[in-house]
């Protein structure tokens, strides 16, 4: 059997074809009619009316908070638990975040946690939707209008997930998707930004552009840089588009699958996941922390490739000294592994790695 990646990147056929009839057509390789249509298309597939090609997902947060001007003397809550950019681009616009622990069903942030954390300075919550999981975006929404914070959504980890039919991403002044090469689509690099209010959407798209209202005219409105997308990227951001769909119903089947064969299983726990809105981007499990690096290992030996979980923030050497006490975020990035969940996996490959970790657990 072939060895096992925990993930792979996703293309074929149709984005060769797409990217040589794109370099045949002589266009200028950037940002142009391309993209707008990759933009057109993630729009009516989360039901956003304004979207904006980025670099990346960490660019996308960068320019959301300058387009919401979040700088300095300004707090962001983040959760303690996330992919670090949710936290180092607070950072680089300036402002201070401030680590909040989450809730452990959800692995989203704790907004009873995020009451206690508030200050004069607070002036936003970066919610981050960990694998899919809306958690309690629509409360914190609440909560953010309630405390007068702008509510931004790290959603990188969303498409194809929803909360009560609204794409995740879309609740907020501003959401981030990522199409970096392990997330559900890849462009290799890139991002999106969602927005509600259209003079936000002209304000981003000014910014990512050196501030000029029109490109290729040397006029600059506001401070801004150069955040911008490529239309070659686009092209085979196009070809995911159309395999969206395929890919999310694929993602929750696999998920069922894994629940199925590893039924019974008593060390493994799972975090409640409603598949009606959810397409879980890695197949999740909780283990206990002291077997977790030992299975993580012999699945290695048996060719199938794993990933811990993200390290809880306070952790790391950016945030040494941070202070404050964050048990859920240590309990989950201790307890958590990420299993295969590239959509490349047959039925057949899954059940070998289900049983492998049952013979891991029997012996
Ligand atoms: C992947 C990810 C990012 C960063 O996106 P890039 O495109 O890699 O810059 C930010 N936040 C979360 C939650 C992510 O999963």
């Amino acid at each position: 059997m072939r060895r096992i990646a925990q993930m792979e990147p996703w293309f074929g056929e149709e984005e060769r074809r797409a990217v040589d009839a794109y370099m045949a057509s002589g266009g200028w390789l950037t940002e142009f009619t391309q993209t707008k249509v990759f933009e057109d298309m993630i729009g009516q597939y989360v039901g956003s009316p304004h979207v904006l090609a980025t670099s990346n997902g960490t660019v996308s947060l960068i320019v959301a908070m300058l387009t919401c001007e979040i700088g300095s003397g300004h707090e962001v809550l983040v959760p303690d638990y996330t992919q670090i950019a949710s936290a180092n681009t607070v950072r680089l616009v300036g402002a201070t975040p401030v680590l909040v622990d989450i809730e452990p069903r959800s692995l989203a942030l704790d907004l009873e946690r995020a009451e206690a954390a508030l200050t004069s300075r607070t002036r936003a919550m970066m919610y981050v939707a960990i694998n899919g999981r809306p958690g309690a975006t629509d409360r914190a929404v609440e909560f953010c209008r309630d405390h007068g914070l702008l509510f931004i959504e790290d959603a990188a980890q969303t498409l194809g997930s929803r909360l009560r039919g609204r794409h995740l991403g879309t609740w907020g002044v501003a959401g981030n998707m990522s199409f970096s090469p392990p997330k559900v689509i890849t462009t290799g690099q890139g991002g999106a930004l969602f927005f509600n209010d259209q003079a936000l959407y002209r304000r981003a798209a000014m910014i990512k552009d050196f501030g000029r209202p029109k490109a290729g005219v040397d006029y600059h409105e506001v401070l801004g840089f150069n955040f911008k997308f490529t239309d070659i990227q686009a092209v085979v951001g196009i070809e995911q588009m159309k395999k969206l769909p395929w890919r999310v119903e694929r993602k929750k089947t696999m998920y069922r699958l894994y629940q199925e064969r590893l039924a019974g299983v008593g060390p493994i726990e799972w975090l409640p996941t409603n598949l009606e809105d959810t397409s879980p981007w890695f197949v999740d499990i909780l283990v206990p922390a002291d077997r977790r690096d030992a299975l993580s290992a012999f699945l290695r030996e048996q060719g199938v490739g794993t990933r811990p979980f993200y390290p809880a923030l306070h952790t790391q050497p950016p945030y040494a000294g941070m202070g404050g006490d964050f048990p859920v975020a240590l309990d989950a990035s201790r307890r958590g592994l990420w299993l295969p969940s590239s959509t490349f996996l047959t039925d057949d490959e899954i059940g070998y790695v289900c049983g492998q970790i049952r013979r891991f657990f029997a012996g």
